[in-house]
């Protein structure tokens, strides 16, 4: 599904460069959950974004399901990004004056849906994520947890080929978090590949692969037994 070579990334900092990514080399496979684990400050998020085709490498190959994303002008790059990718970010990114379901359908209206095609999409994601009864809610009215639901039913939306999560429990209370983890675990029981970013050990074990960044470079890269988020909820 995702296949990195060689990949680098520098920031310019006034007049020094801030080499972020030295030479990263991954794959995922279909159907996988990867966590990318690393401290602060170690590229996790340069990382993502350059996977979720938000920004652009230095130099290396990225091949997204069997398409080279390289030299793509913005249009073909955002038209790429709505059939490939679905995004989670610790901040929610919900549009605080629209609804719970206009939320959801937002990306749909950009591919151009028809009305109530994407209404009854984006009510049926509501329903998958468990706020049916919430749909017209604003966000200033939803909890933490409830508004990252939202934000995962926006991003499964469009049936995205993965979902890049970044610190997707980071604002969440530890319950919260792994009620959010326990979804996206059912989300990955379901077939769909998934990159969770996280500087959280617990919430790391809560996926199947962890692949640990330092210094630039992929450090550790392991398969590990999966932790139910359910279990750890009735403990
Ligand atoms: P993480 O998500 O692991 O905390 P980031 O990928 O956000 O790390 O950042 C990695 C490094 O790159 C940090 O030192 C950060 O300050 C720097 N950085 C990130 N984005 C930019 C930018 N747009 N311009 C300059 N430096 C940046
Ligand atoms: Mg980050």
């Amino acid at each position: 599904m995702i296949q990195i070579d060689n990949l680098h990334k520098s920031y310019a900092v006034g007049q020094n460069q801030l080499h972020v990514l030295k030479g990263i080399n991954f794959s995922v496979n279909s159907g996988e959950m990867v966590a990318i684990m690393g401290s602060s400050g170690s590229g996790k998020s340069t990382f993502l974004n350059i996977l979720g085709m938000l920004d652009e490498a230095d130099h290396g190959s990225y091949i997204l399901d069997g398409t080279p994303i390289k030299n793509l002008n913005e249009s073909l790059a955002a038209s790429y990004r709505n059939q490939f990718l679905g995004f989670i970010f610790q901040s929610f990114n919900l549009i605080s004056y629209k609804s719970a379901l206009d939320n959801v359908a937002m990306p749909l209206y950009y591919q151009g849906m028809k009305r109530q095609q994407r209404t009854e999409r984006a009510m049926h994601y509501l329903e998958k994520v468990g706020l049916a009864n919430w749909a017209e809610h604003l966000p200033n009215e939803l909890s933490g947890g409830q508004k990252q639901r939202v934000a995962i039913a926006r991003a499964l939306a469009s049936d995205p080929k993965v979902l890049l999560a970044d610190e997707p429990t980071g604002a969440l209370d530890s319950t919260t978090s792994y009620e959010v983890m326990d979804l996206i675990q059912e989300i990955n029981d379901e077939g769909k590949t998934i990159l969770c970013v996280t500087h959280e050990m617990d919430i790391a074990h809560m996926c199947r692969r962890i692949v640990h960044l330092k210094d630039g470079l992929i450090l550790k890269d392991e398969k590990v037994e999966q932790v139910r988020a359910k279990n750890a909820l009735d403990v």
